[in-house]
């Protein structure tokens, strides 16, 4: 094995992740004279913010998930390397990563990771079988699965109380995602299967948006809140605040009064969960190797003002990963953060970058937003002096399409991608329908699927035959319930 003398190689950076964050990292440090090796554990750059309207059937998968090979196609000093990282070594400088049967130790100088977060249930990590989050194209695939799923199961049921639970529709988290979500479902309900059933009237379901605090999208203030609350309820959704779920099961949900202290139950088939987020596990690994660096509730890492962590100042922690005072888990501050952290990387190549005297990180907020529905957003854009511009409607609405399209279409430039999404979005905001309302046995049975393979894989005597599943309600059956 030949090892090549630092002074003669090219400076090592390894990004971790393919988000925002490690896409950003990447794309910033094209012109250095460094060489990248980007690990993450999916081929694709995922745009989240979009994730629902896959879900609820607007987009296709693909058009939300470019691959990241082919976004980085001429960034030529960039390796994409497809992985799983299970080390991180920051002593000897390595990171390895598994794909299959393979283990790649990719050794660095300087190293960026943002690795994200996945959907918290706040230590009840069981409920996640019944309402699973929005984090991942398979989470989207599933929740489509199990909500037009769960209008079919209605339609062939003649119990009426059984039909009503199956028509009932809980998201929990009335954050963004939970609005988006719960406006969706209200719209597919009222307008994409209007008239398609003969049981039932898909308008006769129920749709239910729940948060355990007294407000709907608490971080973009009272008035917008209280905007997105009235257009949901106009459009059949009921809010129901002060609401703590305790409790997640096959045939429904637990909620606790946080008034009164009572508990009731919602019989329901379909749950979404959007209420919190953990960060990647990467980060406890990083913190405990650290000089002192923690982690907070979330998982996330208190890194120094210049994002690094103790005793590592070429090690770096962005995005979702990251817990930086008055920065939002949102996309921007990844963005920032990882065009900050290539930015000291390349000052070091020139040696002008004095890690004891850096110029801390400073989020630029460019404001927030989410959609209500078809036509109806709330924004809010800071101004200086502290003051914020708050608007809602159809021309935050526009403002909504106009960022997303640029952002979604910013990565690839892709013309043809432009144009698919545009087309999508016209189809489903002019008419009623939408183009992705497809789904397969294995979006519905995929969970599942896979619990009983990995229970296969820890216990081979289970007395399960090969080929069963075990369904939702703890017993054997060929396929599970659909809606469960
Ligand atoms: C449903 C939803 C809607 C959202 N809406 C908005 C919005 O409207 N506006 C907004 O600004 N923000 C929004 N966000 C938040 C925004 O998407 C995140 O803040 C942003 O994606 C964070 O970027 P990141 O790079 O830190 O992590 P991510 O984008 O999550 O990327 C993490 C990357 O790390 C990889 N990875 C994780 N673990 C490993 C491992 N062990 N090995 C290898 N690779 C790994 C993943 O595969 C992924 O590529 C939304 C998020 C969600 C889930």
């Amino acid at each position: 094995m030949t090892i090549e003398p630092a002074a003669i190689r090219r400076h090592r950076v390894v990004i971790i992740g393919s988000g925002f964050g490690g896409l950003s990292a990447a794309k910033a440090l094209k012109k250095a004279d460094v060489e990248v090796t980007l690990i993450a554990k999916t081929t694709h750059h995922l745009f989240q913010p979009l994730l629902y309207q896959v879900a609820t059937g607007v987009l296709s998968e693909g058009e939300i998930a470019p691959a990241t090979r082919i976004i980085l196609e001429k960034t030529k000093n960039c390796k994409v390397l497809l992985g799983n990282v299970t080390n991180i070594d920051l002593k000897n400088k390595t990171v390895t990563s598994h794909l299959v049967d393979w283990d790649t130790v990719t050794p660095f100088d300087s190293l960026i990771v943002a690795a994200g977060a996945s959907s918290s249930y706040f230590g009840r990590d069981e409920f996640a079988r019944f309402a699973p989050g929005m984090k991942t194209i398979d989470d989207a695939l599933e929740l489509r699965g199990r909500i037009l799923g769960a209008f079919e199961a209605a339609e062939v049921t003649t119990d009426l109380e059984e039909r009503a639970r199956r028509m009932t529709f809980v998201v929990v988290g009335a954050g963004p995602t939970g609005v988006e979500v719960a406006g969706q479902i209200a719209e597919i309900a009222d307008r994409t299967l209007k008239n398609t059933f003969r049981n039932i009237d898909s308008r006769d379901c129920r749709v239910i948006l729940l948060d355990a605090a007294n407000a709907v999208l608490p971080p973009m203030g009272e008035n917008l809140g209280l905007k997105a609350q009235r257009r949901l309820q106009n459009m059949g959704v009921e809010i129901q605040l002060g609401a703590m779920v305790t409790n997640v099961d096959y045939n429904g949900i637990e909620i606790k009064d946080m008034k009164t202290g009572e508990t009731r139950r919602i019989p329901c088939a379909v749950k979404v969960w959007s209420a919190g987020v953990s960060a990647s596990p990467l980060g406890k690994m990083l913190a405990d190797q650290s000089d002192g660096t923690v982690i907070d509730r979330a998982g996330r890492v208190v890194v120094e003002p210049d994002l690094s962590i103790k005793g590592y100042p070429y090690v770096f922690v962005v995005g979702d990963m990251m817990n930086v005072p008055n920065v939002p888990g949102m996309a921007q501050g990844a963005i920032q953060g990882a065009k900050y952290a290539a930015k000291r990387i390349t000052a070091s190549l020139d040696g002008k970058d004095d890690p004891t005297n850096r110029k801390p990180f400073k989020y630029w907020d460019k404001g927030s937003m989410a959609t209500v529905s078809r036509f109806s957003a709330v924004c809010s854009v800071p101004l200086p002096g502290g003051r914020k511009l708050e608007f809602g409607g159809f021309i935050a609405w526009l403002a909504w399409l106009g960022l997303h399209l640029f952002y979604l279409v910013m990565p690839t430039k892709s013309f043809v991608q432009a144009t698919t999404t545009t087309m999508s979005w016209f189809i489903t905001f002019i008419g009623s329908g939408r183009g992705q309302l497809a789904i397969t046995e294995r979006f519905v049975y995929g969970r599942l699927a896979m619990e009983q393979l990995a229970s296969v894989e820890k216990a081979p005597e289970l007395p399960m035959a090969s080929g069963q599943i075990q369904n939702a309600n703890g017993a054997p059956a060929n396929k599970p319930d659909p809606v469960s």
